[in-house]
Order: structure tokens, then sequence, then C-alpha cells
């Protein structure tokens, strides 16, 4: 019976597009591009057209804040609509008394974009389709890259799969939702994942 130990739970996670980077499809010719990612900046780079795009990740905060002028008191509004962040004054109504007024809108960073989820087969900050795409009863199976393919097969193949040492709690196979652990579905996807392995 072949052994497979699991692997410790971030190994291949989003978070590999900061190293080995996320395969995904080129928008403009469909072939093999990467998605990689350092502090500041997500990076696309097609292999086969050359084409290249960035993405800022960070995520900016826009508010008006503004002493009221009817009330005297100190407010601060912010601005979720993505239409209206753009504008450098917008008429916005104190919180405390109701009364409208404009406000200067003030741009502030936040944060890092740690968007790690994919969904619906695309990566998290351009939303391009994952070259190793398929998908299993209605449902998406993928790899984010050759080596998550690789650990995919031989984790689902695998005869009796043991936690790594180090007492960790959530190993890789944690990810994995439980349709591609249950027994029965194992052999089919381990096929389907093996079909992009070739492809
Ligand atoms: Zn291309
Ligand atoms: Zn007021």
């Amino acid at each position: 019976m072949s052994r497979i130990v699991d692997e410790p739970y971030f190994t291949h996670s989003v978070y590999s597009a900061l190293t080995t980077g996320i395969q995904v499809k080129c928008p403009k010719c469909h072939g093999a591009g990467v998605v990689t990612a350092d502090e500041d900046n997500a990076y696309f780079r097609c292999l086969s057209c050359g084409h290249r795009m960035t993405q800022d990740r960070t995520v900016y905060r826009y508010d008006v804040h503004n002493q009221c002028k009817n009330c005297g008191r100190y407010y601060r509004v912010d601005i979720e609509d993505a239409a209206k962040q753009h504008f450098s004054v917008l008429h916005v109504a104190c919180p405390y008394c109701g009364a409208s007024m404009p406000g200067e809108v003030h741009k502030t960073a936040k944060a890092f974009s740690y968007a790690s989820e994919i969904k619906d087969g695309k990566d998290p900050w351009f939303g391009l389709e994952l070259w190793y795409l398929t998908s299993f009863q209605g449902k998406p199976v993928w790899a984010l890259n050759r080596e998550h393919l690789a650990y995919l097969i031989g984790y689902l193949s695998a005869g009796l799969r043991k936690k790594p040492s180090g007492g960790q709690k959530k190993t890789q196979a944690d990810h994995l939702p439980t349709f591609m652990k249950t027994a029965k579905n194992r052999e089919r996807i381990v096929k389907l994942l093996k079909k992009l392995q070739e492809g």
C-alpha cells in the first residue's frame, strides 16, 4: 500500500504566489502565464505572448471627515461606493444631525490585499482562470501550479495518509473540500488531475 506524509498547512496556498507562482490562462492568447506577488504588487506575465499586468495590492479607505457646520461635531463618513471614490469633494450628511455639506474625500492606505482564496477557479488578484482547472460533478477541481498538482495526485492516490510530524493541527489536506477526499470520488478525481498533468 502506498503511503504519503501530508505537508504543512500553507505549503500550497495562494501564498505560494509569492515564491513559485500560480499558473493561469493568459487573457490575450490563452497560453500559460504566471501570477506572482511581492509586498506591493501582484504581477502577471504570459509565457507565450509576453503580455504583462501589474496590480497594486494596497487596499485604500475613502472617507470624508469634517467638522459639522450645523452641530459642530467632528464626524467621519466612509465612502464605500467605488463610483464616488474618485471625487475629491462629496456632499455627505452629518451622522449626528443629518445636515448635508460638502467635504473633502480622503484616501488612506488601509491594508494589503491578502485575498487568499481561489474563487470559481480564478486567481484572487487578476481574476484569471487557473491553468490547472477542471470540474467534478459541477464543482471546480484545481491546482495552483505543477507542484501543487503533483501533491494532489500523490495525496489522493495514496492508500495511507499521515499527518506531518511536529504536531500541527492543520495540514495541507485540510484545504481540500470533502468531496475530493471522499473515498468513492478519489479515484475519478485522480484521473481528472492526471489528465491535467499530461495536457
Ligand atoms: Zn499570452
Ligand atoms: Zn451635525
